[in-house]
């Protein structure tokens, strides 16, 4: 009897042909923690309580928990075919160096099966001054500046400036910059033009990746044309982690009808780039994820109706080495930005 036709059987020789999937987003160091405990953090707080909640479990965790969390992630990506991933890592007041000790000797012992680079989560956020003493000393140890400016907008009102400490810090480092932005699914939430506008005036075209993106589509289509021209104009790519915002809890804000997932129906053919990412898996953030890249690009692909099979496998390959700098920055679509000479010389030396 015939294998029936699927499209997960049409589109994955495309994506092996295309190298394999790119694991763009990841937070291994807290993958596979499920308990009592974490679940219940899931169930019971919100997400901006949760960037506290899991202090116990990180405190908690030696060096070698961490590391066996990293083979786990690492094992399960390289068992799909991923060929290369980012992951963040906890490298703060809670979780010490201990995380990013465990995961340098993680990516050593399966360095001939899988590219793997590290971002530092800024989860206390840059601008305390005992979360900022753990943001420098992670910024010397990971491949690529991690950010999450909401942490210091909410606890002093100051996102923007922890952009400019992170675009500054990048710039002097030649690091490409990874920044979680717009993951509350509403239109007060304007973190990706924010973005957009600082990796301009920081000089840093082509090399900032905004991750979520899930506020976007609450905003009217005039604001998101407005949008995507910014994000094109400023080189700043996409990373899209479907099952991560699946679950945001139901509101009664008024917005244009629309799902919780980045909007790549409109992204893609404006230009912009979007990479895949399984963003947190099995933890007290996203339990529903268990890592899955088949799962998480046709959640994508039918949650926002998108159809191009062939943009489809770039989303899943192509556009995550952009993203991670393994290759040079390109609009999807066409025309190649020569000012990247920069991600050639990165990618030789990884
Ligand atoms: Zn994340």
């Amino acid at each position: 009897m015939n294998t029936p036709e699927t499209l997960r059987t049409l589109i994955m020789p495309e994506i092996v042909k295309n190298g394999g999937f790119v694991n763009a987003h990841a937070h291994a160091d807290r993958a596979f923690t499920l308990d009592a405990n974490t679940l219940s953090i899931y169930r019971t707080q919100t997400l901006e309580r949760k960037w506290d909640a899991v202090d116990q479990m990180k405190r908690n965790s030696t060096v070698d928990d961490y590391y066996r969390r990293f083979c786990q992630t690492i094992e399960l990506m390289i068992a799909q075919g991923v060929s290369a991933m980012c992951s963040f890592v906890d490298i703060d007041p809670a979780a010490g160096d201990r995380a990013i000790t465990a995961a340098l000797k993680a990516r050593e012992h399966y360095q001939d099966q899988i590219t793997v680079l590290f971002a530092n989560q800024t989860l206390k956020g840059v601008i305390d001054p005992e979360a900022r003493h753990w943001f420098d000393l992670g910024a010397q140890m990971v491949d690529v500046i991690g950010a999450l400016p909401k942490r210091d907008e909410r606890d002093f009102g100051r996102g923007s400036e922890a952009l400019d400490i992170v675009l500054g810090t990048a710039k002097s480092m030649n690091k490409m910059v990874h920044v979680h932005v717009d993951q509350f699914n509403h239109a007060r939430e304007y973190e990706t033009e924010l973005l957009c506008d600082k990796t301009i005036e920081h000089g840093m075209r082509h090399r900032v990746v905004a991750i979520h993106g899930i506020s976007i589509a609450a905003h009217s289509k005039q604001y998101r044309k407005r949008l995507y021209e910014k994000l094109r104009e400023s080189g700043v790519m996409m990373i899209a982690c479907p099952m991560a915002w699946i679950d945001t809890p139901r509101s009664e804000f008024i917005a244009p009808s629309h799902n919780s997932l980045t909007p790549v129906d409109e992204l893609l053919p404006a230009g912009v780039p979007v990479a895949l990412g399984t963003d947190n898996i099995c933890d007290a953030m996203v339990p529903f994820c268990e890592g899955d890249l088949w799962r998480e690009l046709s959640l994508l692909s039918a949650g926002c109706r998108f159809m191009d099979f062939d943009e489809i496998v770039k989303i899943a390959t192509t556009y995550g080495r952009q993203a991670l700098g393994l290759i040079p920055a390109q609009e999807s679509g066409a025309t190649k930005d020569a000012a990247n000479e920069e991600h050639y010389v990165r990618s030789a030396i990884l």
